[in-house]
């Protein structure tokens, strides 16, 4: 289970061996880390590292990814929630042990979130020659952060050279306005956005999301509104919601009040 709006169920297939999880900071998206959050608490199973240095030993849970074929009733699963899966100290044979268990369950959907497009990129070309294949299944959703204008030019043109049916932005946190993002769209099927939530909560402007939303809009783009964030702002005034993350949808701002998924086939 999970409380994360855009997917049904969570599947953490990269462990640290003797409890947690690991992952490398590697953008200003990444400084109030939810994981590594989690992972700093024993009590939820954290292993008290910080998510910079050197990795622990980590293992990868084959068993989780031989459950996926057998798996009767059709979800979203949000893969290795808790790290990046295209990590630089991940081997290239777990991610393609991943794409192989995903291949054989069409039934489920998986929804795979990168900060490292480029690793991605060249994961899933070497794993879609090796099945002799030219684009990732319908059931496979490739997907980036963006934070902000730097991570939008460096990471969305690289996830736009994947073959995929479903590429997909995370914009949360949302840290700027992105601007004209219409060049960009071109190649991009779904966009999650969200501004940031948890403790020391960057600020986020409504005005930001209803730019991305309208654009959306106008390109005909699925756009999921996740969450306005803990330190949201509207018209240069603090905006107020009672679920702590602004997570509320009925407490939005009408025109943010939208979270939809791609339609598939999309070709
Ligand atoms: S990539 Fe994701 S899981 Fe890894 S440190 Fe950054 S925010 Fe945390």
């Amino acid at each position: 289970m999970t409380n994360i709006e855009w997917t049904d169920l969570t599947d953490n297939i990269i462990r640290a061996k003797d409890g947690g999880w690991w992952c490398q900071k590697i953008s200003p998206g990444c400084a109030n880390c939810y994981s590594e959050k989690l992972n700093q608490n024993t009590f939820f199973g954290g292993n008290k590292l910080p998510y910079s240095g050197q990795p622990p030993e980590l293992v990868l849970d084959t068993e989780i990814i031989r459950k996926w074929g057998f798996q009767k009733k059709t979800k979203k699963h949000f893969v290795a929630s808790m790290t990046d899966v295209f990590g630089e100290w991940v081997p290239r044979y777990w991610q393609h042990e991943m794409l192989d268990g995903m291949f054989v369950a069409p039934k489920q959907t998986f929804q795979i979130l990168t900060k490292r497009p480029l690793i991605m990129l060249s994961s899933v070309e070497a794993w879609l020659d090796s099945h002799g294949l030219d684009k990732l299944p319908e059931n496979i959703w490739v997907g980036t952060s963006i934070e902000n204008r730097h991570t939008l030019q460096q990471r969305s043109p690289i996830l736009a050279q994947i073959p995929a049916h479903v590429r997909f932005w995370s914009a949360e946190p949302l840290l700027e306005d992105l601007g004209d993002i219409s060049l960009f769209l071109k190649d991009i099927h779904w966009i999650i956005c969200g501004g940031e939530s948890g403790p020391n909560s960057r600020p986020c402007h409504l005005e930001w999301l209803q730019s991305i939303v309208q654009q959306c809009h106008s390109d005909k783009i699925p756009v999921f509104v996740k969450q306005v964030g803990a330190n949201a702002y509207f018209q240069q005034q603090q905006f107020k919601t009672r679920d702590k993350k602004g997570g509320d949808i009925t407490e939005f701002i009408q025109q943010l009040q939208v979270q939809k998924f791609p339609c598939l086939p999309i070709h």
